[in-house]
């Protein structure tokens, strides 16, 4: 049996506005990970979708966690200054990936997606696997899925438990560069992962439903799996992932720890299901730790 490799996690926040409740919640649980293990905690800002990010939020999220009292290991990353590793990852999928030529709509139109719920993304039919049709300009690149036999892909969640999809079903062949020309997150995560050697990922739960795309690319571009914790996200009163989109609010993190601690760290930990008491933000942190790894004995959490 080999050794585990020391534990590398990580906090990757958007940078589309300033940390809110929700992606605090997501931090504190990878930073605190982090800290039970004994591992690195990196952060990476996630640039890479340039039509949503939002000048100079990417330094609020920073000041927004040293307020808080998470210092990341080594040196904050940017996608931006790292496209050079997703173009050596675009050329090593080869003839796996095609030039797509489709619209949304004429995805959504397409049979496949005619008995999807509402809520579920448009899956792929395969339209521009076998080349583009007369007239039709390739604008996106996609990654092919084997479709005979259809790629199943499985994982233990650490919180919510046995994870499975059906990645030719339930996606099909997906983007990895867009039509805007950006890169695609599925991509970049998976590149930056590898790269930064990251172990544990722990993030919000609205993106369980990529990580069968990600394990899918770790197999073709030969890198380790990492483990996955994916954590509750904080829902609105409509019942949709609080994000700068529906309207969350940031927090104040400005002059007065008091004031952040009983605002926004507390609110967030006991979301998480951690009953802590603290007066201070060093106070929260000593607490926070060892209620963690009480919390992790109460894993895995059947939805
Ligand atoms: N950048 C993503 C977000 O802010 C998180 C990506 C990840 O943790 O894999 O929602």
């Amino acid at each position: 049996m080999t050794a585990r490799p020391p534990y590398i996690g990580r906090f990757a926040p958007s940078p589309t506005g300033p940390l809110h409740i929700g992606s605090l919640v997501a931090a504190i649980a990878s930073y605190l990970d982090a800290k039970v293990h004994h591992g690195q905690w990196l952060v990476r800002i996630e640039d890479v979708d340039g039509a949503r990010n939002v000048e100079g939020a990417d330094q609020h999220i920073l000041q927004s966690l040293r307020r808080c009292g998470m210092l990341w290991d080594g040196e904050v990353t940017w996608q931006t200054q790292r496209y050079p590793l997703y173009q050596r990852a675009l050329e090593q999928l080869g003839d796996l990936v095609y030039p797509c030529g489709c619209s949304r709509r004429e995805i959504a139109d397409s049979q496949v997606n005619q008995s999807l719920s509402p809520h579920h993304a448009p899956i792929y039919p395969g339209t521009c696997r076998h080349g583009l049709a007369p007239g039709k300009v390739g604008r996106a690149l996609r990654v092919k899925v084997p479709q005979s036999p259809h790629c199943v892909l499985s994982f233990e969640d650490r919180w919510f438990g046995h994870y499975r999809q059906d990645l030719t079903a339930e996606v099909g062949d997906f983007i990895i560069v867009r039509a805007d020309r950006y890169w695609a997150y599925q991509l970049a995560v998976v590149v930056d992962d590898g790269a930064q050697g990251i172990t544990d990922i722990v993030r919000g739960v609205d993106l369980i439903d990529s990580t069968p795309r990600q394990l899918y690319l770790q197999q073709v571009l030969g890198l380790p799996r990492p483990s996955y914790l994916h954590v509750p996200v904080v829902l609105n009163e409509n019942g949709d992932k609080m994000s700068k989109q529906t309207g969350a609010i940031a927090f104040d993190d400005g002059s007065d720890p008091q004031q952040l601690l009983r605002n926004a760290m507390l609110p967030a930990a006991r979301f998480l299901g951690l009953d802590i008491q603290a007066e201070t933000i060093d106070a929260f942190w000593r607490a926070a730790v060892p209620a963690w790894a009480q919390l992790l004995q109460t894993l895995p959490r059947q939805p």
